[in-house]
C-alpha cells in the first residue's frame, strides 16, 4: 500500500498528500505530507494530538495516528499536485472506537456479516454567501420563489461548472445542478454508491465546494438555517440495501415497489427517529430548519414529524421510486460518516426486529399534519434529541457505547455553551418584565 501511494504520486504528478480525517463535529483535519515521505507515513499514520480536535480526548492521551486509506485517494481537480486521502484513526495500536469513519466501517461490517451492503446518495444543499458571512452573495437573487431560477443559477455558472467538471473528472457520475428553494442556495447531484464511498465523497464535496467558492471570492456554507425566513439546507439521503448485484429493497409486488425488508428498514428509522435527530441534526441551529414555520418561498421542505409517504416531499421519509427511500431529516451540518452509520444502524435494527413502519400517509403534512393525531413530532431542540439518543439502546448497541458516550459528552457541552449565551431576543422580550 505504502509503495502504491508513492507510485501513484509519481504517475500522477502529486507533490503533496493531505492525510485527512473527520472528527465528531464533522470538522476535517489534515496534515500535508510531501510525496517523498508518504511511504513511511502511509504505514505508521500521521500523528495528531487528539485533544486538539473534537474526539473527546484529553491532553494526556498518547498520539493519535491517521492511517490513510489508499482507496480513497482524490487528486484535487483544482490543484492536481495535491492528493487527498481519507484516514482511519488509531491509538496504541487499536482503532479509535468513536472516530466517525471507524464507526461507519464497523456498522457496515455488521451489515456485511448479514449479507447486506448499504448504497446511498446524498443531496448536499449549500448557500453561496459573502466572505463575511452576513448575506447571500448575489444581490440580484431576490425572487420570492427562487427554486430553479435560471438567471441566478447562470450568474454562478463559473463556480458551479467548475465543481461539476471536478466531479465528472473524478468519475462520480455528476448529473445535475440547480438553484434551490432559498435565495443564494444551490444543490449539485452525483450518483449513489457504497455508503463508505459516498461518505468519503460527501466529506470531500464539502471541502471542494468551500475551496472552489473561495477561489471565486465567495464563501459556501452548509449551515442548516443561515437565514430565518429562507428555506434551510438539507442533506437528504437516498437509501437502498444490496446483496451483491441485487437491490433487496426492490419488489415489484410490494407497495410502491418496495420489499418487506425495505419497510422493516423504514420501520427501524421511524422507531429511532428522535434519537437519530441527535446525529442527523447535530447543531443548535439544525432545529430552526426542522419544525420551522413556513418560509418566504411557501414551504420549508423540511420534516416536522416522524412519518413516511410516497412521492410527496412533506414527510420525513419519501418513497420516490421503487427499490429505495429518501430520508429527508438530515441537514447540511450532518457528519458524512455518522449520517450513513446511524441510518444503517437504525435500519438493521428494523430488519432484525421486523419493525412495522405503520401506515403510509398520503397527505400534505404541512397543511394537514394536524389531522394525524398519533404522528410523533420530531425533537424541538438539540437537548431533546440528545436525551433521546442517551436512551436509545438501538443506537448505543448499533453505533457503540464509546462513540455514543463521547458524542453525547461533547454535544452536551455545546448545548450548555449555547444555553449560557445571552441573546438579543431575551433582552428584547424580558428587559421590561
Ligand atoms: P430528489 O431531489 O428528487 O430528492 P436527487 O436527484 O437530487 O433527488 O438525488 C437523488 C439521489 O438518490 C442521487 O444521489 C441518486 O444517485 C440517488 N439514488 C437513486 N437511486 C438510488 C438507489 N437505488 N439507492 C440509493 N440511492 C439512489
Ligand atoms: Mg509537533
Ligand atoms: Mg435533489
Ligand atoms: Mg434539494
Ligand atoms: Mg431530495
Amino acid at each position: 500500500m505504502a509503495t502504491d501511494l508513492g507510485q501513484a504520486a509519481k504517475a500522477a504528478g502529486i507533490k503533496y498528500f493531505l492525510i485527512s480525517f473527520t472528527d465528531l463535529f464533522g470538522t476535517q483535519r489534515a496534515k500535508l505530507v510531501p510525496a517523498a515521505a508518504i511511504g513511511e507515513m502511509a504505514r505508521t499514520g500521521a500523528g495528531f494530538a487528539g485533544f486538539a480536535t473534537w474526539l473527546d480526548m484529553t491532553p494526556a492521551h498518547p498520539d493519535l495516528f491517521a492511517v490513510p486509506d489508499p482507496e480513497s485517494l482524490i487528486q484535487l481537480p483544482w490543484k492536481p499536485e495535491v492528493g487527498w486521502l481519507a484516514a482511519d484513526l488509531w491509538m496504541d495500536g487499536q482503532p479509535v472506537e468513536q472516530a466517525p469513519r471507524n464507526v461507519l466501517k464497523r456498522v457496515m461490517a455488521a451489515a456485511g456479516s448479514r449479507g447486506y451492503e448499504l448504497k446511498s446518495g446524498v443531496e448536499c444543499e449549500f448557500f453561496l454567501i459573502t466572505p463575511d458571512g452576513e448575506a447571500i452573495a448575489d444581490p440580484g437573487d431576490r425572487q420570492v420563489k427562487p427554486c430553479y431560477d435560471q438567471s441566478a443559477l447562470m450568474r454562478r455558472y463559473d463556480v458551479i461548472a467548475e465543481i461539476c467538471d471536478a466531479m465528472l473528472s473524478l468519475g462520480w457520475g455528476a448529473y445535475q445542478a440547480d438553484h434551490e428553494d432559498a435565495n443564494g442556495q444551490f444543490e449539485m447531484n452525483w450518483h449513489y454508491a457504497n455508503a463508505l464511498v459516498t461518505a468519503d465523497r460527501h466529506s470531500f464535496f464539502k471541502y471542494m465546494v468551500k475551496a472552489i467558492a473561495e477561489k471565486h471570492g465567495l464563501r459556501a456554507t452548509f449551515m442548516p438555517k443561515p437565514f430565518t425566513n429562507l428555506t434551510g439546507s438539507g442533506c437528504h439521503a437516498h437509501v437502498s440495501l444490496w446483496s451483491h448485484d441485487t437491490n433487496l429493497f426492490e419488489d415489484a409486488t410490494g407497495e410502491l415497489g418496495v420489499s418487506d425488508l425495505g419497510y422493516h428498514f423504514i420501520g427501524g428509522i421511524i422507531h429511532s427517529a428522535d434519537a437519530l435527530a441527535a446525529i442527523l441534526n447535530p447543531t443548535v441551529n439544525s432545529y430552526k430548519r426542522i419544525n420551522a414555520p413556513r418560509t418566504t418561498s411557501g414551504a420549508t421542505w423540511a420534516p416536522n414529524s416522524v412519518t413516511y409517504t410516497g412521492n410527496n416531499r412533506t414527510h420525513m421519509i419519501r418513497i420516490p421510486d421503487a427499490g429505495r427511500f429518501e430520508l429527508r431529516l438530515a441537514d447540511g451540518a450532518v457528519n458524512p460518516y455518522l449520517l450513513q452509520a446511524s441510518l444503517l444502524a437504525a435500519g438493521l435494527d428494523g430488519i432484525a426486529a421486523k419493525r412495522d413502519p405503520g401506515p403510509r400517509l398520503d397527505i400534505n403534512m404541512y397543511s394537514d399534519g394536524h389531522t394525524v393525531t398519533d404522528a410523533k413530532k420530531l425533537p424541538l431542540n438539540l437537548l431533546d434529541a440528545l436525551r433521546a439518543l442517551e436512551e436509545s439502546s438501538v443506537l448505543r448497541h448499533g453505533l457503540g457505547q464509546e462513540f455514543v458516550n463521547a458524542y453525547l459528552k461533547l454535544k452536551h457541552e455545546e448545548w450548555n455553551a449555547y444555553a449560557r449565551h445571552l441573546t438579543s431576543w431575551e433582552r428584547e422580550t424580558t428587559l421590561d418584565c
